[in-house]
Order: structure tokens, then sequence, then C-alpha cells
């Protein structure tokens, strides 16, 4: 069977650790969407459809990445797109925290929906959204952190 998984966050930008895990979810996965949720709660510094063309652009030549955006619970949308695994990345215990609850709801709204979490590598697991996006408010060089011209 073919193995789809869905990659959701905010990716507010999207980051080297980002672009890290679906490149080793690539090895586990057929196809991988990577998909930019509209998150109700937050406020988004970069606008949802520059992130969408710029993530598209890395991916332009592979063909197993795709990338959209979503305004639902995750769960129903990865239903919706015969997705079976959520791919989610770890960086640290807060993360793990957050993302059992999450994996716990989502294993509740979706039976089928496996949650696979990569331990993001060592090198990018200090870099966070918030904090670019903290440097990038101020001006800041954010070009070590985002695989992409913002
Ligand atoms: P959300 O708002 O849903 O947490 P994010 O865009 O912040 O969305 O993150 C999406 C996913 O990427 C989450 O699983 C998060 O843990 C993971 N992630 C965030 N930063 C990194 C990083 N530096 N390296 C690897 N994974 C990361």
């Amino acid at each position: 069977m073919m193995k789809r998984a869905i990659f959701p966050g905010s990716f507010d930008p999207f980051t080297n650790g980002h672009l890290d895990i679906v490149n080793r979810g690539l090895s586990l996965f057929d196809e991988i969407i990577i998909a930019i949720g509209h998150n109700t709660t937050k406020k988004r510094h970069f606008e949802i459809e520059l992130m969408k063309s710029k993530i598209e652009n890395i991916f332009s030549n592979n063909n197993k990445v795709s990338v959209k955006t979503y305004n639902q619970i995750t769960a129903h949308y990865a239903k919706e797109n015969e997705a079976n695994y959520l791919l989610r990345g770890l960086r640290n215990i807060t993360d793990f925290e957050y993302e059992k609850s999450i994996a716990s709801f989502n294993k509740n709204l979706n039976p089928d929906l496996e949650t696979i979490f990569l331990i993001t590598a060592p090198e990018f697991s200090n870099i966070s959204s918030t904090i670019i996006r903290e440097l990038h408010k101020f001006e800041a060089d954010i070009t070590n952190y985002i695989p992409f011209e913002l």
C-alpha cells in the first residue's frame, strides 16, 4: 500500500529543521504532504501563500512532496487526503509533552492515522520558528536558519 504522510505545521517560517524532517521522512514514506495550517490562535508573521510558494520552490524537482494549506482539524484533513501517517518532529521534552497529547486526540479523531515522530538532528534542535520571527521583526540575519530567502 502507498504510504502517504502529512507533515502539518504553522511553518511561520519553514526552517532548516523542518526541511530535515521532510528529507528524512522521504526515506520512510512514498509521499509527503506539507500542510500549512491556518492556526486560529496565532497571527502569522509570514503570509501563508508566500510560505507555500517558498516551500514549493525547494521541492519543485521532487514529485513525492506537495505543499497545501488547510483550515480544519488536522486529523480530518489527513483522512480527506488519504494520508495514514502524520509526521512530526521532536526537539525536546517540551515538544514531547505537547505532541503526546495532540497525538492522543488525533488517534481518537481518526483511528487510522498513525503519528510518527522523528527526533530532530542536533544541529537543528535549537531552531524555532518563534525565535526566527522575533529576529526577523528586528531585521536580524536569519539566513542560517531557513532554506530560502525571505
Ligand atoms: P506547530 O505550530 O503545529 O507546532 P511548527 O511549524 O512550529 O507547527 O512545527 C511543525 C513541526 O515541526 C512540529 O512537529 C515541530 O515539533 C517540528 N519542528 C519545529 N522546529 C523544528 C526543528 N528545528 N527541527 C525539527 N523539527 C521541528
